[in-house]
């Protein structure tokens, strides 16, 4: 299944990228590997590879449409960027857009973009190149930016990000070419993007990293980001990536909306899971745990 609503809102998935990525102890430095054991039998074969010690992982975008609004949700690595530091994303050549089309949405359609974070993954289809220039793949959509990566991230700032240069060129390419275009919007705190969808900050993985909520009707949902890059952080919510700019801050915003969504029975959807796509997840002895699987491949 690749649809389903939620109240009144139309949710597709449109799927960029699949690849394998670093082993568990990597990814999740702070990771209990006794955890790790108790939960791997389920956690193979989407979200890790026995036989490689590799992460499993995907890159795809979320289609929220409203009954006035199509918006975007993360915009994946793009096709053609140049990322030196991140081999995996370099020179990508995806039919994205084609995958976006199946679905029903062509880039003229979409109004709203909603970038939950500044890091490569997520801004990548902001632009595509047009006469050897980066110009915006969405030319009638509005660019929600939590501004405290928008300033964290901007070239002229003194940040000195954790991640060090992983994130070179980003803000030049999928960044800039949106704010010349005038299509830019900043947002601090919170933001009201339609009746049904509302942004909210959920700082730690980035300093601005945010969350889309979706309240529609009896029905409930969370777009989570990058405070998931794996389902044993519902298990483990104190294990963060090793991307995580401010670890106290992600583990806070992690815990924060994960009982959440426990206690309101709001669907959880992450950014990067392959297999079951969107979890219902029940407290656990001071964690959480997956209740049910929906919206699976
Ligand atoms: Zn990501």
């Amino acid at each position: 299944m690749t649809t389903m609503m939620l109240g009144r809102v139309r949710i597709d998935r449109v799927l960029e990228h699949e690849l394998a990525t670093r082993p568990p102890t990597q990814m999740f430095p702070g990771m209990d590997p006794a955890g790790w054991q108790a939960q791997r039998s389920w956690l193979a074969p989407h979200y890790w590879d026995p036989a490689t010690d590799l992460l499993q992982t995907c890159v795809q975008t979320w289609v929220l449409r409203t009954d006035s609004e199509t918006v975007l949700v993360d915009t994946g690595i793009g096709n053609g960027k140049s990322r030196p530091a991140l081999p995996a994303f370099d020179g990508l050549g995806t039919d994205f857009l084609d995958r976006l089309r199946a679905v029903g949405v062509a880039p003229e359609d979409v109004t709203v973009v909603v970038n939950t974070h500044l890091h490569a993954d997520h801004v990548g289809w902001n632009t595509r190149l047009d006469n050897d220039e980066w110009a915006p793949t969405f030319p009638n959509a509005t660019y929600l930016v939590p501004r405290a990566d928008y300033e964290f991230w901007h070239p002229d700032a003194a940040s000195r990000p954790r991640i060090g240069n992983a994130n070179d060129n980003v803000f030049t390419d999928s960044v800039l070419p949106i704010e010349h275009a005038g299509l830019l919007r900043l947002w601090d705190g919170a933001h009201q993007v339609t009746g049904d969808l509302r942004l909210e900050l959920a700082p730690g993985h980035t300093p601005g990293s945010s969350v889309l909520v979706l309240e529609s009707g009896a029905d409930r949902a969370v777009f989570v980001g990058d405070l998931l890059h794996n389902p044993i952080q519902i298990h483990q919510p104190d294990v963060n990536s090793c991307f995580c700019e401010d670890p106290v801050a992600a583990r806070v915003s992690r815990r924060r909306l994960l009982a959440w969504a426990a206690d309101h029975r709001a669907l959880v959807f992450p950014a990067h899971l392959r297999g079951g796509l969107a979890a219902e997840i029940e407290r656990s002895a001071g964690a959480f745990a997956v209740k049910k699987w929906g919206f699976t491949t």
